[in-house]
């Protein structure tokens, strides 16, 4: 029995949670750039990769601990909180020294147990929230595994993030979504809070719209989203970053209000 306590910052009175922000920090100017548009348009928890799980090598790998002190300005300039994604004891240390709010677990990080075991020993005795991707193959057992852990090591304050899942050949998603996995983790887990990132499903922004509304339509808590102040240019996922104003035309039509 894995015991789920509400995670505040995501509490958002009925209304969904829409978490946003670049693939990577890449510049100051870029972070706070694209936070103060988010801001502005009312979102409340701003999303940021330091250190960037590359699937190859010799691409940005990310700007590294630098960039926790742009998020520190961030957070001063417009009072949104901050998440990034953490792979191991060394981020977790980061992070926490430096007053990131939320922690998110990739897609490759929740697939291996050794991993997960020394994240979840790492975050033994605070109480940050965390939330924890799907493993990317479609194994509920290695997502519930991962929760489990977290819990053992007293992480209670947890939410889930359904990002789809590799498969070979597929053209349509970059990550194939598996409603249906998702919908066995709410089965088993009713309390879990359960966002969906339609970025890393899409791969392209044409599709973050679709997506976002197929999750919606199946009651997901809120989106998990990738916005860049000039996508073209982002250093990694470029195909599938939105613009702040694009993601306020996508919120609109969805019937999203912040
Ligand atoms: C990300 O959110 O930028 C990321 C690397 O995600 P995933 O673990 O889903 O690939
Ligand atoms: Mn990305």
């Amino acid at each position: 029995m894995i015991e789920i306590k509400p995670i505040e910052e995501l509490n958002a009175q009925g209304k969904k949670v829409v978490i946003a922000g670049p693939c990577s920090a890449e510049s100051e100017t870029q972070l706070l750039e694209t936070a103060s548009q988010l801001s502005q348009m009312g979102i409340k928890i701003f999303r940021a990769g330091i250190w960037k799980p590359r699937t190859r090598p010799n691409t940005f790998e990310g700007i590294g601990e630098l960039g926790l002190k742009w998020l520190k300005r961030v957070k001063e300039e417009t009072g949104m909180k901050c998440v990034i994604e953490v792979a191991n004891p060394y981020h977790v240390e980061k992070a926490l020294e430096n007053g990131i709010d939320i922690l998110w677990l990739g897609a490759r990080t929740t697939a291996s147990p050794f991993a997960m075991q020394d994240i979840a020993l790492s975050l033994k005795g605070t109480d940050i929230p965390v939330l924890v991707k799907n493993p990317i193959n479609p194994d509920i057992e290695l997502w519930i595994g991962a929760l489990e852990r977290l819990s053992l090591a007293g992480i209670n304050r947890v939410a889930a993030i359904h990002r789809g899942f590799s498969t070979y050949g597929d053209t349509t998603y970059r990550n194939t979504p598996i409603w249906e996995i998702a919908a066995e983790l709410h089965n088993r887990i009713p309390e879990l809070p359960i966002l969906c990132d339609p970025s890393h499903i899409g791969g392209s922004r044409e599709l973050i719209q679709p997506i976002a509304e197929a999750a919606l339509s199946r009651n997901y808590a809120g989106l998990f989203v990738e916005v860049h102040n000039n996508p073209d240019i982002a250093l990694s996922d470029s195909n599938q970053q939105i613009t702040p104003a694009t993601l306020q035309t996508i919120l609109n039509n969805l019937n999203i209000n912040l």
